[in-house]
C-alpha cells in the first residue's frame, strides 16, 4: 500500500490489501470524510492495488503502476462534471458519461477497471485545501487536469445535484450485477448524499481527516479471545471498558471503533485460510462502519457500544 495513505491510515490500508488479495473487495466502494484529496488518492491506490503486474509497493515502476500514478491509465477513469464528459453538460454527471462508462464495459479487458465517481472543479484554492493538495501530491499520484495558471483541480463529494438519480439508477443494474475486474469507487462527503439505492450495494468506508494514528488494542482485546464466539455475559463490560477507556485516555468515540476494526483486520490476517472467520470479519466490519455512522449522527456512545456489544454477541 502506498506509504502516506498507509502511515495516515493503517486499518484502511491493512483491511483493502487484504480484501484485494482475498478478491473479497466489493464491486462498488464508498468512500465518505470532509477530505476529498486524499480520498481520491485512496480511490487511486486501490486502482494500483487492482492492476499493479508486480510486488504492489510504492515506487513499484510497472506499467499499469506508471501510468496510475501519472493518471493517464486507459481503464482508470475519473467521471465528474467535468472529467471525462462526452456532452456539453456542465453542471452534473450526465446520462450521457453513465452510457460512455457502460459502453465500454461491454468489452472485456485485461485490465481491471476502475471508475471514480466524484464533483470536482477547477479553481484557486484556499490555504486550507492547499494543504490537503499538498498531502495528495506527497502520495506520488497525479490529478486527471493539470494546473492551469494558480487553478488547481479540486475533488468534491458527489451528491444527488451533481448526480442525478435517473444518471445513478442507470448504473444499478451494473452495479449489482457487475462484470468481473470492474470497480466502481463513489468518493461523497456523507453518505446521505448519494442514492440509498447504490449505498445498500457498496461497501462503504469512513476515511477520516486526522493525523497519523497508532492503534491501541490491549484494553479490548481479551474480549475477542474466542472470536468468532462473544460472551454475551462479558457484553456490558465489555461496554464499561470502551467508555472507560474512553474517559481516561480523552478520545474521540470513533476512534474505539478504528481500533476493534484495525484488531479484526490482524484476526484476519492471522486467518487467512479460514473462510467462516473471514466471512464473519468482513460482516463485522461493516457493523462497526454502521456504527461509526451512529456516532456520527450524535447518538450516544454508550448506546452505540451497546449496539455493537450486543450485535457480537448475538
Ligand atoms: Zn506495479
Amino acid at each position: 500500500m502506498n506509504e502516506v495513505l498507509n502511515n495516515k491510515y493503517p486499518y484502511l490500508s491493512k483491511f483493502f490489501e487484504t480484501a484485494i488479495t482475498q478478491n473479497r473487495l466489493f464491486h462498488s466502494i464508498i468512500l465518505y470524510g470532509s477530505n476529498n484529496y486524499i480520498q481520491y488518492a485512496m480511490a487511486l491506490e486501490l486502482a494500483r492495488q487492482l492492476n499493479c503486474l508486480e510486488d504492489k509497493k510504492t515506487d513499484c515502476n510497472c506499467q499499469n503502476c506508471r501510468w496510475i500514478r501519472a493518471n493517464q491509465h486507459p481503464a482508470i477513469m475519473t467521471i465528474s462534471k467535468i472529467d471525462n464528459k462526452t456532452d456539453s453538460s456542465k453542471t452534473v454527471i450526465s446520462e450521457e458519461q453513465i452510457n460512455m462508462v457502460l459502453d465500454t464495459l461491454i468489452n472485456s479487458s485485461d485490465y481491471h477497471r476502475v471508475f471514480i465517481f466524484c464533483d470536482a472543479e477547477i479553481k484557486k484554492l484556499s490555504s486550507a485545501e492547499i494543504t490537503e493538495y499538498t498531502e495528495f501530491k506527497n502520495t506520488g499520484f497525479t490529478l486527471p487536469q493539470p494546473e492551469q495558471e494558480e487553478k488547481i483541480w479540486y475533488p468534491s463529494g458527489i451528491n444527488t445535484n451533481c448526480f442525478s438519480t435517473v444518471a445513478a439508477n442507470s448504473m444499478l443494474k451494473s452495479i449489482e450485477e457487475p462484470a468481473s475486474k470492474i470497480t466502481f469507487i463513489f468518493l461523497t462527503n456523507n453518505k446521505d448524499d448519494l442514492l440509498q439505492t447504490i449505498v445498500s450495494r457498496s461497501q462503504s468506508f469512513y476515511v477520516a481527516d486526522s493525523k497519523h494514528i497508532n492503534y491501541f488494542v490491549d484494553f479490548f482485546k481479551k474480549y475477542f479471545d474466542n472470536y468468532p464466539a462473544f460472551n454475551r455475559a462479558n457484553a456490558l463490560d465489555f461496554v464499561k471498558t470502551l467508555l472507560a477507556y474512553q474517559t481516561e485516555n480523552n478520545c474521540e468515540p470513533i476512534y474505539i471503533m478504528d481500533c476493534i476494526q484495525y484488531y479484526l483486520t490482524e484476526i484476519l490476517k492471522a486467518n487467512n485460510n479460514n473462510k467462516y472467520i473471514a466471512n464473519k470479519i468482513f460482516k463485522d466490519i461493516e457493523k462497526i462502519e454502521n456504527s461509526k455512522k451512529m456516532l456520527r449522527s450524535y447518538i450516544k456512545e454508550q448506546t452505540v457500544y451497546e449496539d455493537l456489544a450486543f450485535y457480537l454477541a448475538e
